[in-house]
């Protein structure tokens, strides 16, 4: 029984398997969670660099503008003394060119001076906004990223659970085997699939009724002989079918016309007749699933009656 023994490994890693790829998959995706709030980020920090740069161009123009008032306001004073000293009239009327050019001046670059910084005020503000904005994103990336890395660190010991219990049952199956098993759990989720009425139950396709036969007959010769799915490539492991299941299958009339159908069918017939005990032994364990399933019920009051007959039958 080597081969149900190997069966029984390559289902029970499957289970192991499916678990770990989904896992390692979440480890993965995890940290793309913050991928919205990074770009917020990013882009908030973009947009205080552009506001900074437009802060200091303006700071720049008001300290050339207070240096051209403080100018100005020199000549104009400077003006205003010499008029007071002048000698003659063409000296008076210059200085008092002068002094009226610097007052223009004057006038002229305070209102300029008052314009950017007002401009420089809401610029502050903004820039102000702007930093409090990256200090929160800052602190919720933190957040998000401790409470990610914590899913993660449940996650790798999830998975070094699984890893334990993996090479616990890889070192009983050939690496061949392991490989092309594992790397149809990858796409598919689900690697070892029974053939059933002759169908790939993993892809639906009926089976070559002589490979099926393959099948059934691989049973016991160990692994070397474990088959193929020749459509999905999946790991196939026979499966009786009852009576009841196969006129099922006839009602539902899946693929009945296809050819080789009939000869498989055939086949199986054959097999039922040959292993009559294996089905007397089926209906001994349904028996006995149906007596627990009464006496299970048989507590309530209302299954009395059935209650005393089934006492009478045993
Ligand atoms: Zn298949």
């Amino acid at each position: 029984m080597a081969t149900a023994e190997t069966f029984e490994n390559l289902k029970n890693l499957q289970e192991i398997l499916v678990q770990k790829y989904d896992l390692e998959k979440k480890v993965n995706d995890a940290p793309k969670q913050l991928s919205n709030q990074e770009d917020l980020l990013a882009k908030t920090r973009k947009e205080f660099i552009e506001q900074k740069t437009a802060y200091d161009a303006i700071q720049e123009k008001v300290t050339g503008l207070k240096a051209e008032l403080d100018e100005a306001v020199k000549l104009r004073e400077e003006g205003e003394k010499g008029v007071a000293n002048s000698t003659t009239h063409r000296e008076y009327e210059a200085l008092e060119k002068q002094i009226s050019e610097a007052k223009d001046k004057e006038d002229e670059v305070r209102r300029e001076l008052q314009k950017e910084e007002k401009d420089l005020a809401a610029l502050d503000e903004k820039l102000k906004i702007t930093e409090d904005s990256i200090n929160f994103s800052e602190q919720e990336l933190k957040t998000s990223r401790e409470s990610i890395d914590n899913e993660i660190a449940q996650y790798n010991e999830k998975l070094a659970e699984l890893q334990t219990e993996e090479d616990k049952i890889t070192p009983n199956l050939k690496q061949e085997t392991l490989f092309k098993f594992q790397r149809i759990i990858q796409r598919n989720s689900e690697g070892i699939v029974a053939v059933r009425n002759g169908v790939c139950t993993g892809c639906h396709m009926i089976l070559p009724a002589n490979f099926a036969n393959e099948v059934r007959e691989a049973e016991g010769n160990g692994d070397k002989d474990i088959l193929f799915c020749p459509y999905c490539s999946r790991i196939l492991f026979y499966e009786e079918v009852s009576e009841d299941q196969q006129e099922d299958y006839f009602d539902i009339g899946v693929a009945g016309s296809l050819a080789g159908f009939d000869e498989y069918l055939d086949d199986d017939e054959k097999a039922f007749d040959d292993e009559d005990s294996d089905n007397e032994n089926e209906n001994e364990v349904n028996d006995d699933y149906d007596s627990i399933d009464d006496s299970d019920v048989s507590d309530e009051d209302d299954d009395a009656d059935e209650e005393e007959m089934d006492d009478d039958e045993e």
